[in-house]
Formats: structure tokens, C-alpha cells, sequence
């Protein structure tokens, strides 16, 4: 039989406020345990939320990038359960009326239609501490409860169980990664824990109208894992469904050490958390001004910016879409186009040498150290034949090393590019008299020495030759 793997993935955006979403609480990562904590994340009776404006900011903006509709009057619920970094019982999500409703992200795999993912909801919700096994601060070895974490603001993007396959879950985390980090709400560091992705997965037969058991896998903190995680499950519910088993409902757990998912416990049901409206915040209301402000300050998203790179700057649709990796790579790319014009030359200089060098180096764009207006520069000298464009390369990288100007780089290296025909003639005499076998070769016919004069000419002229000047001085005089 042929079975049909069904994905759902429920992903956690943590949101890059300076505080908590109940309280007044730093959100610094990494910092002395339980320091950054006070009467409301730590759970103390009596302590009373408020509700920080910026994440109901930041969900409406992510609710509004993804298709949503956004809940005039939405609703905070608490979700009931015991665990040891949760003191107060219960985590204040949101259950009924979430904030974002009913959106979508279309997918593109490579060789395939446009495909529709929809998004069930979009909610608000307060995430956990953190336990901490081994030694402690204070040299113990033991257990502890960090709270520095908790109450820190996360939105859960639900997705409908729309996906297919593992790339097609894959693809669709990535572009929901690019759009949060785009609009500038989560720093999306997956390592960390910024933006993490539960995969619910079922498989059924070929054909069949309803859907199998899923099984959902917790917290797997990379686009590799996430792959990988989903094959070796949907692997292993096949296997088991071709033996006379059955999935059950359960929740497991990724070991990417194992590349195997095992079971971690029975999957609770949302009747189990015993959910209810917080008494302690009133319902959140949403006016129709309110969105449509956040819809006007809303940036030009991804998808938008690629199209008009390609309309409007004539791009080929690979160079906008790598050029709209990130926002920041968008607008180092755009400020180069304002500062010299020709967007295909400067896409190629960032989608080349730029890359490689921030790949070496681990460096983000933002830390680039040659700017777009200095990289403009650089290719103002090879449009005007000041150098060539090999020699450009090596004035690159010591722009990139020492933060000078291209031009005094050129200067003080005398890195000018030689065109005057006499002292190239000279340089190709002297290669013809030295290779009288070679040259004797090529006037026989054999047309391939040419590459190995070119070659010998560019090597004597210290890469400053001209080459298009070589090109037709040799030409002639190996014709003779
Ligand atoms: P819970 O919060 O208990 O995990 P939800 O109903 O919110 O339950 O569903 C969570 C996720 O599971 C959603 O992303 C949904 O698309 C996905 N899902 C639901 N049913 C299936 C299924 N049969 N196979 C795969 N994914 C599913
Ligand atoms: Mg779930
Ligand atoms: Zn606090």
C-alpha cells in the first residue's frame, strides 16, 4: 500500500520585546539565574498581568504578513497543568478568540506549483522557566528552577495539517522564519530557542478521505532536524502501520543524535488543560483603526520586494530571491543599486565576493565591513577601466580587511590596469621570442596555445594588463 504523510506544524516565535508580556521583567537572554524576575513571572499569589502593548503590536504584524484576520475581541485563557518551571499552575494563553485567524503562506518548491498553506491562528501566550540539571550557580549539583524565562512573549503560529511532505514542511517553516525576522519581532535564532517548531505528523493510505493518528514531535530546533525528524517518523508510522500496528496519539521526542523519534508521553487533549478566560485581563479589543495603522507601517514583505527586483530592476528571479534572503541583505543590495546603477552587477558582487566573505568570516550583513556606497565605488573603477575585474577582486579583499577606499587601495598599490598598447606589445614580444615552439604550434593550427599566451601576458603584467587589449594585440601578431 501507498500511504500519504499528513504535516502540521505549530511553531513558536519568541518576540523581541525589551520586557515580558505580563510584567515589567527584562528578557535578556542569558543572563544570573532568577535575576530577571519579580512578584508576576514568579507566580506569587496575588501578583496581577498587564498586558505589554508591544506584543499585541508585534502579533498583529505577524497576523497581517501571514493573510490573518485579526479578532476585534480576542481572549487570554489558562491552560492548566503541573510542571516545575510553571509556580502558578497554569500558562495564560489564549484558547477561544485567539489574536490572528484564518490566514495563509503560499509555498514554492522548485519545479512546482504555487501552493496554499493555511493558518489556523495565530496566539498570544507567556512561555515557561527553564530547569536547569547539573551544576548549579553556587557550585551544587542538583536541580534548579531558572524563571528568567518566564512569562517571556511567544506567539504560536498553528498551521492546518496542509503540508505533504518533509521539504514541503520545510519550506514553509523557512519562509515563516523569514517573514518574523523581516519584520524585525523575533530574532529567530533557532539554537537558542527564539523560534521552534512542534511537527505533528500522520500518515494514511493513498486516497483515503480522513486522516490518520498523528503523533506530535516536540521542540526541534533546526530546518535539518525539523527534515529529518519528519522522514524518520513518517518511516516509522508506515512501519507499523505494514506490521498490523497502530499509531497512537502521542507526544515524542526528537534525538538528533539517533536520528529517532521516541515516545515521551500520551498525547493530552485541550479538554485536559481545563481551559478558561483569565479573570485577571480583560478581553483585548481590536479596532478597525488600529489594524489598519499597523497595515500602513507594515515593511514591504519578502515576496513583494522579490517581485518588484524583478520588474522594476530587471533582475533574473534566482538574484531576487537570494537578494531577499534577508531584509538587511534587501537593503544593502538596494542602497548599492542607488549608489551605482547597474543592479545586475551589484547583485553579482553581493551574491559572490560579499557572501563568501560574510560566510568566511560568520559575519551577518548588517556587520559587513565594505558598505554598499564603497562597493559602488569599487565597481565605478571597473566600469571605467581603471581595473580590471580580476584586480578588483584583490582590491576587494583588502577594502574588506582594512576599511579603505577602492581608489586609494589602487593608488597606493599602483593596481592601475595597463591599456597603453606599447607597453603591452613589449611584454608580448618578449613572450613570443622566449616560446618560438609555441608560437610556431599555433600558426600550425593549433589554436589552444592562445590561452597559455594570454596567461603568460597576464602573469609578466602582474594582472594589470588590460585584457581585452591582450586579447587583440596578441591576436595580430600571433597571425603574424
Ligand atoms: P494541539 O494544540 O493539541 O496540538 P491542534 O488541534 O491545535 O492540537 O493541532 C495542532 C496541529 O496538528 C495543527 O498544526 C494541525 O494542522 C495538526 N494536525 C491536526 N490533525 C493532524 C493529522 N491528522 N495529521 C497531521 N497533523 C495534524
Ligand atoms: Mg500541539
Ligand atoms: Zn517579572
Amino acid at each position: 500500500m501507498k500511504y500519504q504523510p499528513v504535516i502540521g506544524l505549530e511553531v513558536h516565535v519568541q518576540l523581541l520585546t525589551d520586557t515580558k508580556i505580563f510584567c515589567g521583567c527584562s528578557t535578556t537572554f542569558g543572563a544570573e539565574p532568577n535575576s530577571q524576575t519579580c512578584p508576576v513571572c514568579l507566580g506569587l499569589p496575588g501578583a496581577l498581568p498587564v498586558l505589554n502593548k508591544k506584543v499585541v503590536e508585534f502579533a498583529i504584524k505577524a497576523g497581517l504578513a501571514t493573510n490573518c484576520s485579526i479578532t476585534p475581541r480576542s481572549i487570554f485563557a489558562r491552560k492548566n497543568y503541573f510542571y516545575p518551571d510553571l509556580p502558578k499552575g497554569y500558562q495564560i494563553s489564549q484558547f477561544e478568540e485567539p489574536i490572528c485567524q484564518h490566514g495563509w503562506l503560499d509555498i514554492q518548491l522548485e519545479g512546482e506549483a504555487l501552493k496554499r498553506i493555511g493558518i489556523t491562528r495565530i496566539h498570544m501566550e507567556e512561555d515557561a522557566g527553564k530547569l536547569v540539571h547539573g551544576e548549579l550557580s553556587g557550585g551544587n549539583d542538583g536541580s534548579g528552577v531558572d524563571l528568567n524565562r518566564a512569562c517571556t512573549p511567544l506567539l504560536e503560529v498553528v498551521s492546518e495539517p496542509d503540508l505533504r511532505s518533509s521539504d514541503e514542511a520545510v519550506t514553509y517553516l523557512k519562509q515563516l522564519h523569514q517573514i518574523v525576522t523581516w519584520l524585525g519581532i523575533c530574532d529567530g535564532n533557532m539554537e537558542e530557542g527564539s523560534f521552534r517548531c512542534d511537527a505533528n505528523v500522520s500518515v494514511m493510505p493513498v486516497g483515503a478521505e480522513k486522516y490518520g493518528t498523528r503523533a506530535e514531535i516536540k521542540n526541534v530546533n533546526s530546518f535539518k532536524f525539523v527534515k529529518q525528524a519528519i522522514e524518520y517518523e513518517i518511516q516509522r508510522q508506515i512501519d507499523l502501520i505494514e506490521d498490523g500496528g497502530t499509531v497512537v496519539q502521542e507526544t515524542r521526542l526528537y534525538d538528533p543524535n539517533s536520528g529517532k523519534t521516541r515516545s515521551m508521553r500520551s498525547k493530552e487533549e485541550a479538554h485536559d488543560y481545563r481551559y478558561f478566560p483569565d479573570p485577571d485581563l480583560v478581553p483585548l479589543v481590536i479596532g478597525p483603526e488600529w489594524v489598519e495603522r499597523s497595515r500602513r507601517e507594515l515593511p514591504e514583505l519578502p515576496e513583494q520586494r522579490q517581485q518588484r527586483f524583478i520588474v522594476e530592476l530587471g533582475l533574473p528571479p534566482y538574484d531576487a530571491e537570494v537578494l531577499t534572503a534577508s531584509r538587511g541583505l534587501a537593503d544593502y543590495f538596494e542602497a548599492g543599486v542607488a549608489a551605482h546603477g547597474n543592479a545586475k552587477a551589484v547583485g553579482n558582487w553581493i551574491m559572490g565576493e560579499i557572501t563568501r566573505g560574510l560566510n568566511d568570516n560568520g559575519l551577518v550583513i548588517e556587520a559587513c565591513p565594505v558598505t554598499p556606497v564603497q562597493l559602488a565605488e569599487l565597481l565605478k573603477l571597473i566600469d571605467l577601466g581603471t581595473i580590471s575585474g580580476k584586480i578588483a577582486k584583490t582590491v576587494f579583499d583588502e577594502m574588506w580587511r582594512s576599511g579603505k577606499s577602492p581608489e586609494l587601495i589602487v593608488a597606493e598599490q599602483g593596481l592601475v590596469q595597463v591599456s597603453d598598447t606599447g607597453a603591452i606589445e613589449a611584454i608580448i614580444d618578449e613572450i613570443m621570442a622566449a616560446n618560438a615552439g609555441q608560437v610556431a604550434e599555433y600558426r600550425g593550427g593549433k589554436e589552444k596555445v592562445f590561452g597559455f599566451f594570454v596567461g603568460q601576458v597576464m602573469k609578466a603584467s602582474k594582472g594589470k594588463a588590460n585584457p581585452a587589449v591582450v586579447n587583440d594585440l596578441l591576436l595580430s601578431k600571433l597571425r603574424g
